[in-house]
């Protein structure tokens, strides 16, 4: 069977200017990744902002077009589909629930938004549906009336939640859904994700910062850094035995008494580097405990392993880094 959401061989590069008189640079967010969302999983994708998971976020949703490469849905390509047709399947929760939600249009009116924009029944059953969903997400139907600013950050999420459920998608894609919210509720809205995932039998793509976050719900997990997908495995395998340096790192961090916080420099010794200007080789190398001089020189390749692949010079038995302790 096709996957559901594939790309493949997707590269995005950027014109950007940094200051006023400066010329632009290219900016490579994304080289040549390729990953498939297949059917009923939760696809964790992590790894600290910059690295690019946002663009693939936006060039799944068609919202941005690769530079290079392809998107497929169901094993075609995303333009030989029709847009509306699309977005009734795959539908987006993003970040901030503050700004992607109309401050002017009351709960009723943003939540049964996708109904009217797809012609999906009549106002009365517009109007029974955002009742029965807003109650599915776990919010009073009162709250119809109600505008953004009456309600809590953890509330209008929930908002997000039911206005992109009520067409029924197949696919969601969250990015960073519980970022901008106290800790306290966080765990709640992952908990209704997970209840709505098993629910309505849906596909996830769950993109953050915070491999916590990432675990409390992933099936499967990839690994971003610069652009590339450093390590991609299914969820068990990847937080029992994390193969590449980076995830290692990244798995550390969230073990330390602070969790949600990235990964701190301490952990990794510097900054994450500038997309404009990556470093040469990996581009892990500056921060890599177990970098060799080949890091440098040479990038490594993405070597498979287990069910999915890593890319670090430590797997590849072609490496001069490679190490045999006989996984
Ligand atoms: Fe570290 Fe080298 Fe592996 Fe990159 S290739 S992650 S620098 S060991
Ligand atoms: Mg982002």
């Amino acid at each position: 069977a096709h996957p559901t959401l594939e790309i493949r061989n997707v590269t995005k590069t950027y014109s950007v200017k940094q200051g006023l008189m400066a010329k632009p640079k290219p900016l490579t967010a994304l080289r040549d990744v390729s990953l498939s969302l297949r059917k009923g999983e939760v696809l964790g994708l992590v790894g600290e902002s910059g690295c690019g998971k946002s663009t693939l976020a936006k060039i799944l949703l068609g919202l941005e077009a690769p530079t290079e490469g392809e998107v497929l849905v169901d094993g075609q390509a995303l333009g030989s589909h029709d847009r509306l047709a699309l977005a009734r399947r795959i539908q987006p929760i993003f970040q901030d629930p503050y700004s992607s939600l109309n401050p002017r249009k009351s709960i009723a009116d943003i939540v049964s938004l996708p109904l009217r924009i797809h012609g999906i029944g009549d106002a009365a059953s517009q109007k029974q549906a955002v009742r029965d969903m807003l109650d599915v997400v776990g919010l009073p139907a009162r709250v119809m009336n109600s505008y953004p600013s009456q309600m809590s950050g953890g509330q209008r999420q929930r908002v997000a939640i039911a206005r992109a459920l009520i067409i029924k998608p197949e696919v969601v894609i969250c990015d960073e859904p519980t970022s901008a919210l106290d800790v306290s509720v966080q765990s709640q809205i992952l908990n209704l994700l997970g209840d709505l995932r098993r629910e309505f039998g849906l596909t996830y793509l769950f993109i953050s910062h915070n491999l916590a976050v990432v675990e409390h719900l992933a099936t499967r997990v990839a690994v971003m850094y610069l652009g590339r997908i450093v390590e991609e495995a299914e969820a068990g395998d990847l937080f029992d035995a994390p193969a590449h340096p980076y995830t290692q790192a990244l798995l550390k961090s969230v073990l330390t008494p602070e969790p949600g916080l990235g990964v701190p420099d301490t952990q990794l010794g510097m900054a994450y580097p500038n997309p404009i200007d990556p470093p040469s080789g990996c581009a892990f190398h500056p921060r890599c405990p177990k970098a060799g001089p080949v890091c440098s020189a040479t990038a490594p390749v993405p070597v498979p392993m287990r069910e999915g692949h890593v890319e670090c010079h430590l797997f590849d038995p072609k490496s001069p880094l490679y190490e045999d302790t006989s996984r």
